[in-house]
Formats: C-alpha cells, sequence, structure tokens
C-alpha cells in the first residue's frame, strides 16, 4: 500500500479500471447533510450523470438524498438503487416520449421542463394516463459560470431552458392546462464552479424573477438551483471534501426564499469528483526526440475529459520511489488528442507501472466509450478490496 491506494489488489486487477474509495465518498455525503441541515427546507438530488455506478449510487442514496435524471436510463438507474420516485427530478432538452411515460408511470416528483413544445406532450401523455404530472420550468437565467465554455449551460446561446421573456408566457399556457402542475422554477448555470460570485448572480436572477411572480400573485412551493459547485483538481488530497459551507451558505445567503417553500439542489461532481480514480498500467515508456512518454494502457475511451475539455486530473505513479522526471503521459487511442497531460513531473516510469488519474469520480466512467473496440473499464470500491 502506497499512500491511499491497495496496490497489491491492485496488482491482481485487470487495467485500465476506476477505483472509488468509499471513505472520501461517505465523508462528502456526510459533509453535504451537515451543511444543509444548517438550513431549514434545503433539499438535495444526486446528478446521476456524473456517475451511475451501482456500488456508488447505493451508498449515495443512503444518506438520504434524491436522484436528478436527465434521461430515461437514468430514471431506470435510479429507480434500481433504491432512490424513491417521489425524489426523483427529470431534466433535458429532449425527452422522448417514452422517457417521459416512464417518469409519468413511476410518478416521479417533477418533470423539469424546456420548452412550450415540451410541455405539450406532457400534458397530453399525461393526460392519456389519466395522471397529472408536477412540473417546473427551466428558465434560462443569461448567467454566465466562470469555466469552461463546454461546461456553460445558463447563457441565453445556450440550448438549455425557457428565456426570462418567455416565462409569463409559458406559465400562463401550463396554468390553463388539466394535466401539469405548476409547482416551481429550477436553473443551472454550469459545471465545476468555483467563484460563488457565479452562485449569487444568479440568486439575484432568482430574486429578480420571484418578485415579478409576486407582482402577478403566483407564489411556486419549489426553487430549483441545479448544480455545479466545483471540485479540487490540484490538490485532490488536500482539499477532498468541496465547499459545501460556502455553497449553501451563499445560497441561505442571497436567495431570498418565500415562507414555505422548498430549495433545491442537484449536485454532481461536488459529490462523486473526489473518491474517484482511473488506475491504468504503463505499457512502454518511449524516449522521443525532445521528450519522454509514459504511454498507458488507459486512454480517451476510458477517461475522455481532457480531451473534450482539455481538463486537468492530477497523476501520480503510485508504484515508484525513483527520481522525478518529466514525462507526457498518452493513451495508445489512436487519435493525437489522446493526452492525459504534458511535462508532468512523476517518479521515475517503467514497464507495468500504475498509474492514477486522480479526482476522475465525476463524469470519468459513465462516459466511457468503445471507441477502437476497447472494453469498457470496470469500477470497484475500496469496500470490495479490502
Ligand atoms: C449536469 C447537471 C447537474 C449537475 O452538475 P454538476 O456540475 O455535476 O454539479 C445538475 N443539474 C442539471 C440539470 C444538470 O444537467
Amino acid at each position: 500500500m502506497k499512500g491511499i491506494f491497495p496496490i497489491d489488489k491492485f496488482r491482481s486487477l485487470r487495467t485500465p479500471f476506476y477505483y472509488y474509495d468509499t471513505r472520501v465518498l461517505r465523508d462528502t455525503l456526510a459533509a453535504i447533510n451537515s451543511e444543509m441541515s444548517r438550513y431549514d427546507r434545503f433539499a438535495t438530488h444526486y446528478a446521476i450523470k456524473a456517475n451511475a455506478n451501482p456500488k456508488v449510487l447505493a451508498i449515495i442514496r443512503e444518506s438520504g438524498m434524491g436522484a436528478d435524471c436527465v434521461s430515461g436510463g437514468e430514471i431506470r438507474a435510479a429507480i434500481r438503487a433504491g432512490f424513491p420516485a417521489s425524489k426523483i427530478v427529470f431534466a433535458g432538452v429532449g425527452k422522448a416520449d417514452w422517457e417521459i411515460n416512464l417518469g409519468l408511470e413511476y410518478g416521479i416528483f417533477c418533470f423539469n421542463v424546456e420548452s412550450i413544445p415540451e410541455l405539450e406532450v406532457i400534458n397530453q401523455l399525461a393526460a392519456a394516463r389519466d395522471k397529472v404530472a408536477n412540473i417546473a420550468f427551466r428558465i434560462n437565467p443569461d448567467v454566465g459560470a466562470h469555466t469552461h465554455a463546454n461546461i456553460t449551460t445558463g447563457l441565453a446561446e445556450n440550448k438549455f431552458g425557457i428565456s426570462m421573456r418567455d416565462m409569463d408566457k409559458v406559465i400562463d399556457i401550463a396554468l390553463g392546462m388539466k394535466n401539469v402542475r405548476f409547482i416551481g422554477l429550477h436553473f443551472h448555470i454550469g459545471s465545476q464552479i468555483l467563484d460563488m460570485g457565479d452562485f449569487i448572480a444568479l440568486c439575484n436572477r432568482v430574486n429578480e424573477l420571484q418578485d415579478k411572480l409576486e407582482a402577478r400573485h403566483i407564489l411556486v412551493e419549489h426553487i430549483n438551483v441545479g448544480g455545479g459547485l466545483g471540485i479540487d483538481y490540484t490538490h485532490p488530497n488536500r482539499q477532498p471534501i468541496p465547499a459545501f459551507k460556502e455553497y449553501f451558505a451563499t445560497y441561505a445567503g442571497q436567495l431570498k426564499l418565500r415562507p414555505h417553500q422548498t430549495l433545491h439542489f442537484e449536485l454532481g461532481r461536488a459529490v462523486v469528483g473526489q473518491c474517484g480514480s482511473l488506475i491504468s498500467q504503463v505499457l512502454y515508456v518511449k524516449q522521443g526526440t525532445k521528450k519522454k512518454f509514459a504511454i498507458l494502457d488507459a486512454g480517451f475511451t476510458d477517461l475522455i475529459r481532457p480531451a473534450l475539455y482539455q481538463a486537468y486530473h492530477k497523476i501520480e505513479n503510485i508504484t515508484s520511489d525513483e527520481p522525478v522526471e518529466a514525462y507526457d503521459v498518452v493513451g495508445p487511442i489512436c487519435e493525437s488528442s489522446d493526452v492525459f497531460g504534458k511535462a508532468i513531473d512523476l517518479n521515475g516510469a517503467k514497464r507495468g507501472d500504475l498509474f492514477a488519474l486522480r479526482s476522475a469520480g465525476a463524469y470519468g466512467e459513465i462516459m466511457a466509450s468503445g471507441y477502437n473496440c476497447r472494453e469498457l473499464p470496470k469500477g470497484y470500491t475500496s469496500d470490495e478490496l479490502i
């Protein structure tokens, strides 16, 4: 065992694989619950899309969180993991009829509706089943998040949500429908947000919109501010627990919740990011003309974030104490973008060494693909490897 990893156990497993440290996950969930319990009427939902590994989901469900789903498949995964339908919210710009029907059949808590045509379809499908669907409107607040362009979602140019200008109109349409019940407003401005100022900007926008609604004597029961809290990719050991205290305190201080309103959060990355590592073996160390390459058996098919968002993951050679050298750490996929890091200082590497790509619990295993006819990586929890 070097540091936090059971190396001996790793040696008997086929690489690459994901390793989930359940102590980190449980500590994270405990921190969420203890920070949230300072405030009345706060509710959290785990964004299943960050990681749907059944063993991880089971631990999250035990903590009491609800589930935030963006597809029918995710609703199924949530139900299978034991999340109660009464705590499932369903978002997404393109909900197919079968996915809406699945949500209706389970009687999920709320559909977060992103357009008028979607509202009409939900009303029709609910009518055909003689049901009334709870709906919230996802409003695009035109608030920028200081994060990578591919993961901002709350700008007017993004495809998500209904524009603020159309809010009154869509509410009037919903209020005239028999098979939907308008219960709330939903927002989500982006991901990997570390600047609380971005969340304050959202709070200010929600306050403005609530004032407008109040002027029309409309009071919704639920405000859902989405997720987006970021994690410290640079220092996973020093900062394994995200800034939940500041996060919840920001909303408690800035968002003017009306009496009897519940404030919902949808956290993904912040829940699972730090508990996961991608473990990979060095296949070859190659001396190039200018630099050394450590060629891993993991590629972007296993962890796509560096190739897709130029994301940084801390890389460690967990089986070497040799003097530090600089390596370009690359995968075996036949694409030039299959690079995990350039000029990374690592303990001297040789064939067979194990590398850990840290902070890979969110948007890692779940985004794996079979490109190059590669097998999907497996995921193991520390509980299983004891
Ligand atoms: C992705 C997503 C989330 C979770 O985002 P994180 O940045 O992982 O916290 C929450 N809500 C919605 C609607 C999402 O699409």
